[in-house]
């Protein structure tokens, strides 16, 4: 089922009586999502996520903008007439309640035409449960399950009806660190096995990444970047975007060109024909430096981090904005760790520039 978002925003009123600021939660979101496809709503927390999947759930109304699953004008539906699956963060499930009841409630109450008779329902419950797993805990109440399981329990209960649009608002973040890998993978391999057409919210850079076909970053309410996960974080639209994707995160300078060279401090580190003369902001990912002694960008190291395959190198720079710069490099290079200064040639398609006011990328020519 492709969804359609046209000119989606929703402006709540102001909390606070004394002002009457309005709030602009989602401000004129446009998007298709696939049909069949993961999509990834990603950004810091309140940017707008969870009310952009309210909208689409029908759980919140849009201010102006309408909502179409395949070519149906949902935006007047409730959310029973959309047929849509929605798990939230905390589990939720009716706690007196054994899992399987649990399951089987959204069955319970289809009327009309949709009227199940009680075998349909149990072996629909069976098929959810057994898709998450759990087909052996069905006479467990929630309380006698792990935050993982219940998790899954959620999940089947969305997915029982068998929706036209799965939706997840931050599913993961009440679960450890493991079973959050484990769960997200479930989710993946969930939703490949059902083709259900997903959209997961979370402002885990890493969690969306990882799951997503397509990732949404946004800010403010406003969408930055629509993409694949890989170009996005090859390809970042702006410096907020660039920042938001990546661990260890890009490392940020202040820079200047002139004559078609890019200086950071006083070192020309890259050529960028065709960029006018000016100030900017410079992103340098932690993959994107080389070892090299002959290298223009001269950096103080502070020390060196083995990790197995990699090595990171923490160092220092005038002219960066955070107080050091990580750079990741291949554990074969041999790192004198007593060394006062490190040399580093930087690769031309890992370092960005961007407007100093805007922020907005500036785009070179990579030779
Ligand atoms: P996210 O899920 O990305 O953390 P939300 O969609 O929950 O963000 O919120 C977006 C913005 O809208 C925030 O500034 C939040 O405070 C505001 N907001 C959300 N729900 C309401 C509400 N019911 N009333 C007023 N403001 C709200
Ligand atoms: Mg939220």
């Amino acid at each position: 089922m492709k969804v359609v978002l046209q000119n989606l925003t929703k402006i709540f009123p102001s909390r606070n009586k004394k002002s009457d600021e309005e709030v602009v939660a989602v401000n004129d979101f446009n998007f298709t999502i696939p049909d069949g496809k993961l999509v990834g709503l990603l950004g810091p927390s309140g940017c707008g996520k969870s009310t952009t999947l309210y909208m689409i759930s029908g759980l919140q109304k849009p201010t102006a903008g309408k909502i179409f699953f395949g070519d149906d004008d949902v935006t007047e539906l409730t959310t029973e007439k959309r047929g849509v699956g929605l798990v939230f963060q905390n589990y939720a499930l009716y706690p007196h309640m054994t899992v399987k009841q649990n399951i089987l409630f959204p069955l319970q109450n289809l009327k009309g035409a949709d009227k199940l008779t009680k075998e349909e329902m149990q072996e629909k419950a069976y098929l959810a449960a057994k898709l998450v797993q759990i087909d052996g805990l069905m006479d467990r109440k929630p309380s006698e399950l792990s935050g993982g399981q219940q998790q899954r329990v959620a999940i089947a209960r969305a997915l029982v009806k068998m929706p036209r649009v799965l939706l997840l608002d931050e599913p993961l973040s009440n679960l450890d660190a493991r079973l959050r890998l484990q769960t997200r993978e479930e989710i993946r391999r969930i939703q490949k096995a059902t083709g259900i057409t997903t959209v997961f919210v979370t402002h885990d850079q890493e969690e969306a990444m990882s799951i997503s076909d397509i990732i949404v970053v946004m800010k403010l309410g406003v969408i930055q970047q629509i993409g694949a996960p890989q170009d996005v974080y090859d390809d970042p639209t702006n410096l907020f975007v660039a920042k938001f994707l990546g661990t260890p995160p890009i490392n940020v300078f202040n820079g200047t060109v002139k004559g078609n060279k890019l200086y950071i401090g006083e070192d020309a580190v890259l050529d960028v024909p065709g960029v006018a003369d000016q100030e900017v902001v410079v992103g340098i990912r932690p993959e994107g430096f080389i070892l090299d002694e002959n290298g223009p960008f001269h950096c103080h190291l502070r020390s060196v981090e083995v990790m197995g395959r990699d090595v990171s190198i923490v160092s220092e720079n005038e002219a960066s904005v955070n107080p050091i710069i990580r750079s990741i490099i291949n554990a074969d290079n041999k790192v004198d760790a007593n060394a006062e200064t490190v040399r580093y040639a930087i690769k031309p398609h890992k370092i960005f520039i961007f407007n100093k006011q805007t922020e907005e990328r500036i785009h070179f020519e990579v030779k």
